[in-house]
């Protein structure tokens, strides 16, 4: 048997110090993991338990191009960290989900934010907020054999050399072993899985032309340029 037509490529995150490649099979993001930026969304951080939303692989970037997306006048940026894994399983305890990191890396979890508040208003799926094409712009992947595992640090986005977010690891609400705990009780953890873990305070909106540089203490930089 073959194929109908050419299966799409298998998308794939470049791995720092490396000639293999990383290959992506699902992207997991928390949702308001971070007190100060759940009260800017307009929400109590103390009354809700984050919650889970998926983009799509091939919604990568890798090149430090992020194309203004269609049908939105209001696209936001989220920096976050991004937790590879190397292996995955269901039911994961917490105090065996790090055995399961492979590395990270430093994304944008980029949000067409006035379709998203539209969906969010009429109860509907968040897709078209936050699946778009090349929605997921993302840094080389870290061996958490090089960097460790951070669990505290700064994490920040400069827009056009300005310091619009600012955060630190240890605000996020779900640690990265409570993530991977939650999210393996509800899907097939595999390796290949990304998880956006959430972004601190201060999210705004791209205009064409602007330049993204983002940090993750002891994992890296992004620079992204919206085209
Ligand atoms: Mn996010």
């Amino acid at each position: 048997m073959t194929y109908l037509f050419d299966p799409p490529p298998v998308p794939v995150l470049p791995i720092a110090g490396s000639d293999k490649l990383f290959p992506v099979h699902r992207i997991y993001c928390v949702g308001r993991n971070y007190a100060e930026h759940t009260r800017e969304m307009g929400f109590d951080p103390d009354k809700e338990p984050p919650f889970f939303f998926m983009k799509t692989a091939d919604a990568l970037v890798t090149d430090g191009r992020f194309p203004y997306p269609a049908a939105s006048k209001d696209v936001h940026w989220e920096i976050e960290l991004a937790v590879a894994l190397g292996s995955g399983g269901n039911d994961i305890p917490r105090s065996q989900a790090m055995q399961h990191v492979y590395g990270y890396g430093v994304a944008l979890d980029m949000t067409r934010r006035d379709l998203q508040g539209v969906a969010k208003k009429m109860g509907r799926p968040w897709e078209i907020g936050k699946a778009f094409e090349k929605s997921a712009p993302c840094s080389a992947i870290v061996p958490a054999d090089r960097c460790g595992h951070p669990t505290r640090g700064a994490i920040w986005l400069d827009v056009n050399g300005e310091r619009r977010q600012t955060g630190d690891l240890s605000q996020m609400i779900w640690d990265i072993p409570s993530q991977i705990e939650y999210l393996s009780g509800l899907w097939d953890l595999r390796a290949g899985d990304l998880i956006l873990t959430g972004t601190p305070a201060g999210v705004g909106a791209v205009r064409k032309g602007d330049r993204l540089e983002g940090h993750v203490d002891g994992v890296g930089d992004l620079d992204v340029t919206v085209v």
